[in-house]
């Protein structure tokens, strides 16, 4: 018996000996800096910085390597942290949120075609470019929505996807997978924005969406600072509606066909009626 415990007892000895050797042999040197811009990271994990985690993206930043303004959910707080840490000046960032640039639902713009396909805006837009009417309008079958690691969009009942601008953290990754390059990225600072995305003319815009943008160029004559027309689309031109002037507000009010919104306060519903049904 005491034979059985001296020679395990000795068998545990040396596995230890052997373990504490390996540890300190093959340890992997943790750089300070990376520890603590991994604490200060927000832990997302969400890719934004084009690493796969926040880790890589803590290391990658540690060795200099890369900037340290690149992860989006941290926002302009998480930056000066980082630039504290690596002994850089703090660096301005200015946050951005996601907008889809699109009001035209089941309700209110038409549709070429019922596709009853698998539920992903790619697929759907593989189909004849998809089936809604206006090129550039929402497919609404959630694509963006199932993307966004932050569950900040969401579709409505009538198939268009709407962003929150209080979870978006401005991380781009449900801009490139739209198939209709209908998600913009905006400054947080302009809560203004043309919901629409259709360069055609006015006059086939009306035939198929009743929010569209019909480029009537009212918005330009009240505000000629903070909105551009081109290609037939209006847009707002956010260098100089940071701020909105009472022009700005002028032409949310005198908009034809209401596509202009401030998102802060919430919008105002718009009216739901069916568009004219097209010529043939
Ligand atoms: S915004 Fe783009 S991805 Fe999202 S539902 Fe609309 S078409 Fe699909
Ligand atoms: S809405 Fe787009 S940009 Fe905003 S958090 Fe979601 S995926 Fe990122």
């Amino acid at each position: 018996m005491l034979e059985a415990i001296l020679s395990l007892g000795g068998v545990g000895f040396f596995a230890a000996l052997a373990l504490g050797f390996a540890a300190r042999k093959f340890a992997v040197e943790v750089d300070a800096r990376e520890a603590a811009i991994l604490e200060v990271l927000p832990g997302a994990n969400c890719g934004a910085c084009g690493f796969p985690g926040c880790g890589g993206y803590a290391r990658a930043v540690a060795s200099g390597a890369v900037a340290p303004e690149l992860c989006p959910p941290g926002g302009p707080e998480t930056v000066a942290r980082i630039a504290r840490i690596i002994g850089v000046a703090a660096i301005a960032v200015d946050p951005q949120v996601a907008v889809v640039i699109c009001q035209g639902d089941q309700q209110r713009a038409t549709e070429k075609y019922r596709y009853l396909g698998i539920s992903d805006c790619r697929a759907a837009q593989k189909l004849a470019d998809g089936p809604k009417t206006c090129p550039g309008g929402c497919l609404g079958l959630g694509t963006c929505a199932a993307i966004c690691p932050f569950g900040a969009i969401t579709m409505t009942d009538q198939h268009l996807a709407v962003i929150d601008r209080d979870k978006c953290v401005g991380c781009r990754k449900c801009v490139e997978p739209c198939p209709r390059q209908v998600i913009k990225m905006t400054p947080r600072s302009v809560s203004v924005h043309v919901l629409c995305n259709s360069h055609d003319k006015g006059a086939l815009v009306r035939q198929y969406c009743q929010v569209g943008c019909i480029a009537c160029q009212l918005c330009k004559k009240v505000a000629p600072e903070a909105y551009v027309i081109e290609d037939f689309l209006a847009r707002v031109d956010y260098r100089h509606a940071v701020k909105p002037t009472a022009g700005v507000e002028v032409a949310i009010e005198k908009c034809p066909t209401h596509c202009i919104r401030d998102d802060n306060p919430p919008p105002a519903p718009v009216p739901d009626e069916k568009p004219a049904p097209q010529a043939a």
